[in-house]
């Protein structure tokens, strides 16, 4: 096996550079070599040799030992001098480079080979002896500190005395002479510390660096790292030694690092920083402050120092001409790090860059456009999930902020708003038109209106995945959940944080994306729906086979959906609509009601309600299919829970305090999640979903008069288990649409299912389909219902679990795709073989979820559903998925 890979001098042993293999750091090396950038020579011992080296106790096989002295008289080829030459030395500098960057390894040292005789060369051969002895010194200390692990404070210690010896105030005042005690101080100090003198043997200097390299792969600070980021250990790193070139030999050398385009907005710019008569690490260091690459970026930034295009106008057109180069070769933005060594440019690293989410989109479709990527490419690019930073209004970072506490950031977006600690008065202070911050310990089903009254929610208790986290993502609300400081006293309408007090009306701001809470009104900046984004969406619609819906339930919801390239609605649920001030009580009459006939009242006051309710979401979503799960939640949400409201709702519903309480007690279970909901309510009570099948038809059949464009409704009855409950649940369905077909003399298309939402109907899928006609995969329910986990009290172990790696994620937030993903691939096939058109489609969280997402592309499912504001992530998945 070869472990030792050669670059520059015209040499590029490992081709177009293998990452695996050579590092990042040295595949790249190789690349620049490769293609005739300037590349100071030098070799990279692979990452096998690594593993190796770990394998067999730390040692280094002889073999090796012969091919680094081959590497070592290549780069003594190409340079002319010799390594440990007292007249003309070379030096290396020793790199470290995983197949990703990594910090937790090994720092770089530079000026590796100078020792008492070949700092006096190097002091001849650059006729310049402090430099000379500051790079020596340089290298004491380097090396003390990262490969021999000394304590550096003493070294820094050290230098500080001799400047203020002399009344110096910085290094460039100290003299060859100053460096040159100085290096007496520090083999000292290396001596007492270490038991032994400083390495003078260059060869002995070069393996103890790379063994620190290999031995920096094991450090606890790398491994926590590899942890936190699943790097598997066995990958090993790469060690990259590399002649030096000097940035600190006077005013025409220099040391810089850039981006071929602007990192934070992906502007077309070169982007960057560079010091004059520097070495390696004092550009990032901010000993001295950087000078500017470009002149327009200097003047934008109202600096003085010449920025480098103005103080070296050639180095810089042959830099900008080698960042052309290697976007063109790399096709993608790169992350530069240079040295210009008296007027001669040599490239040290390059990478693909890091950038923001909106710099991703716009350098994915300007590299389309400029066609050095395709796109595919580009769709493929841009990390799905980072699109909901885009989607929603932030702060603005400009602002100053007064931050009052911190909490999860559970919703993305940011808002601002008086603080107010119930859901009505939310709703009676949005109505005058304040903007509203919906301030609750934790939400529960009843602040539906508050949430939807409100800019923003905020949450004492409650985890990523609790009820104000979903609703508000679902509602795309920005929303802070579990803030644990805050102290709330809703019933005297204020809240506290240790000694600070919010009362209702005081303006607070939120922000979903850092979770912060602050005092006062920060102002936001609005999201850019056009632009890079419109054209990369465009891009992914074409390429995408998933359709995209939106799990919406008010034509607000709906309007937004459309708005973000919605294809109809997956889910829209009732239970909600139930909720609304105006017919909580018809709803609660049709509850406490004894006898079918008192039931058939109240429900004849609730369906013009709901008829009105279907007419608004089928007016936005016209000639599109609009999925309605009939009511799913068992009744006793319906009812009050708190003594105090009993006599007010008793009143109002007309019925005596005595009758409501003992319907509530009668209606209390031990484990609603699994109780008397679903498609039970309608065992039970048919004439429910016989109201609410009737305000579908109706209101599809004035909305296909008036606009001659017919929706689809899709009716879905939820937590079904066996065929029969469909069957019966169906017949009422049909038999309520020919009823309404008849009195209005005229009909529309459309379809009858149900959700698979429990095991059970996952596995008699086959005879489930010989009545439903599509299968909407609620997955929200089937995890809960097949992991045996209740979401609502997950959040007690949840963090636990995936921390000790049981769940590699939140089984709420990505589908557990090897256990519920079996039911759900087993029920699509099941129920495909019994009816090959069924329409599949999934409802859940998990609708929005990338992961998710290209587990239904796999599986073969036509839509995916996802709140409004998840539906360009969806887009962009599924286009993903597809490629
Ligand atoms: P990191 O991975 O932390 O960026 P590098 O190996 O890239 O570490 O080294 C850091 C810096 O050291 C480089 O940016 C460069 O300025 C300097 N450096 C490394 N090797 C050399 C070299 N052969 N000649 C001159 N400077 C070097
Ligand atoms: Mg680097
Ligand atoms: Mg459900």
């Amino acid at each position: 096996t070869q472990y030792v890979y050669r670059f520059g001098g015209g040499v590029s042993d490992g081709g177009q550079g293998n990452k695996n293999l050579l590092g990042g750091k040295g595949a790249n090396l190789d690349g620049m070599a490769s293609i005739g950038l300037p590349v100071p020579p030098g070799f990279t011992i692979t990452t096998e040799m690594c593993t190796r080296y770990y394998e067999e106790g730390e040692t280094f096989p002889d073999s090796v030992k012969a091919e680094v002295a081959n590497g070592i008289a290549h780069i003594e080829a190409v340079t002319g001098k010799v390594f440990g030459d007292a007249a003309d030395p070379l030096l290396v500098s020793v790199r470290s480079g995983a197949r990703v960057s990594m910090p937790g390894m090994m720092d770089t040292v530079l000026n590796l080979g100078l020792n008492d005789e070949t700092v006096k060369g190097l002091a001849e051969t650059s006729g310049d002896a402090r430099f000379a002895w500051d790079s020596y010194r340089r290298f004491i200390q380097m090396y003390s500190d990262v490969v021999l692990e000394l304590d550096h404070g003493a070294f820094e210690e050290a230098l500080e005395i001799a400047k203020e010896d002399k009344g110096f105030h910085l290094d460039t005042q100290m003299s060859a002479e100053d460096w040159q005690a100085l290096v007496g101080e520090y083999k000292a100090l290396v001596e007492q510390q270490w038991g032994k003198p400083f390495p003078q043997d260059v060869h002995a200097q070069l393996w103890g660096a790379v063994g620190a390299v290999f031995g920096s792969w094991q450090s606890e600070r790398a491994k926590v790292y590899r942890r936190l980021n699943d790097i598997p250990g066995d990958w090993g790193t790469a060690v990259n030694v590399q002649a030096m070139v000097f940035g600190n030999m006077g005013d025409t050398s220099a040391t810089g690092v850039a981006f071929t385009r602007d990192p934070a907005t992906g502007e077309r710019a070169y982007y960057g920083e560079f010091l004059i008569n520097a070495q390696g690490e004092d550009v990032v260091a901010g000993i001295r402050t950087p000078q500017y690459l470009t002149r327009a970026a200097r003047e934008r930034a109202g600096a003085k120092p010449l920025s480098m295009e103005e103080a070296m106008p050639e180095t810089f057109t042959e830099l900008a001409r080698v960042f052309d180069l290697l976007e063109t070769h790399y096709r993608d933005m790169q992350d530069i790090e240079f040295t210009v060594q008296q007027g001669k440019l040599w490239m040290l690293q390059t990478r693909s860059g890091k950038r923001t989410a909106k710099a991703a989109l716009r350098i994915a479709v300007d590299m389309a456009n400029e066609e050095l990527i395709t796109r595919d490419e580009a769709i493929a690019r841009v990390d799905p999930a980072a699109l909901d930073q885009l989607l929603h209004p932030t702060l603005d970072p400009n602002a100053p902020r007064d931050v009052l506490a911190k909490g999860l950031p559970a919703s993305p977006g940011a808002a601002s708003g008086i603080a107010v600690f119930d859901s009505d008065t939310a709703e009676k202070r949005a109505e005058m038109g304040d903007a509203v911050i919906l301030v609750r310990t934790e939400t529960s089903p009843e602040d539906i209106h508050g949430m939807h009254a409100a800019k923003g929610i905020l949450t004492a208790r409650g985890g990523m995945t609790s009820h104000a986290a979903v609703v508000a993502r679902g509602m795309g609300r920005p929303c802070v959940s579990g803030v644990g400081t805050l102290a709330i006293d809703a019933k005297a309408k204020l809240m506290r944080v240790g000694t600070r007090e919010v009362k209702e009306g005081d303006i607070i701001t939120i922000d979903g994306a850092s979770g912060e809470v602050m005092l006062g009104s920060v102002p936001t900046v609005q999201p850019e729906l056009a632009g890079d984004f419109g054209t990369l969406m465009e891009w992914a619609d074409k390429v995408r086979r998933l359709k995209v819906r939106a799990n919406a339930e008010t034509p607000l919801d709906c309007r937004t959906a459309r708005e973000f390239g919605a294809e109809g609605v997956g889910l829209c649920r009732t239970e909600h609509m139930f909720f609304d001030a105006g017919r909580i009580t018809a709803v609660r009459q049709m509850i406490l009601a004894d006898s079918e006939a008192g039931r058939r009242a109240a429900l004849d006051k609730l369906l013009p309600e709901q008829r009105k309710d279907f007419t608004e979401i089928f007016e936005v979503m016209a000639g599109l299919p609009v999925t309605i799960r009939l009511l799913d939640p068992p009744l006793h949400e319906f009812l009050p829970h708190e003594e105090a409201e009993f006599a007010e709702v008793a009143a109002a519903a007309d019925v005596s305090i005595d009758t409501l309480k003992r319907r509530a007690a009668e209606l209390h279970e031990f484990n609603p999640m699994l109780g008397h909901r679903g498609c039970r309510l309608g065992v039970t009570y048919p004439e429910i979903y016989e109201m609410q099948a009737r305000a579908i038809f109706e209101a599809a059949l004035d909305v296909a008069g008036k606009s001659g464009s017919a929706p689809i409704p899709e009716v879905m009855i939820p937590l079904v288990a066996t065929k029969r409950e469909l069957e019966l649940m169906k017949a009422i369905v049909d038999k309520t649409a020919q009823a309404v077909f008849v009195e209005r003399g005229a009909s529309v298309d459309y379809l009858v299912g149900t959700m698979i939402e429990l095991p059970r109907a996952a596995l008699m899928a086959g005879e489930i389909a010989e009545v439903g006609e599509f299968f909407s995969f609620g997955t929200n329910d089937l995890t809960q219902t097949t992991l045996g986990v209740s979401r609502d009290d997950a959040g007690r172990f949840l963090t636990t679990y995936v921390d000790k790696g049981i769940f590699a994620r939140d089984p709420f937030v990505s589908l557990d795709i090897e256990g519920v993903g079996q039911l759900i691939a087993l029920a699509a096939e099941r129920g495909r073989a019994t009816r090959p058109d069924i329409k599949l489609g999934i409802c859940g969280e998990h609708g929005g979820d990338p992961a998710s997402i290209a587990f239904c592309e796999k599986t073969g499912l036509d839509y995916v559903s996802a709140s409004p504001y998840r539906v360009p992530i969806a887009r962009l998945a599924a286009a993903q998925a597809a490629l």
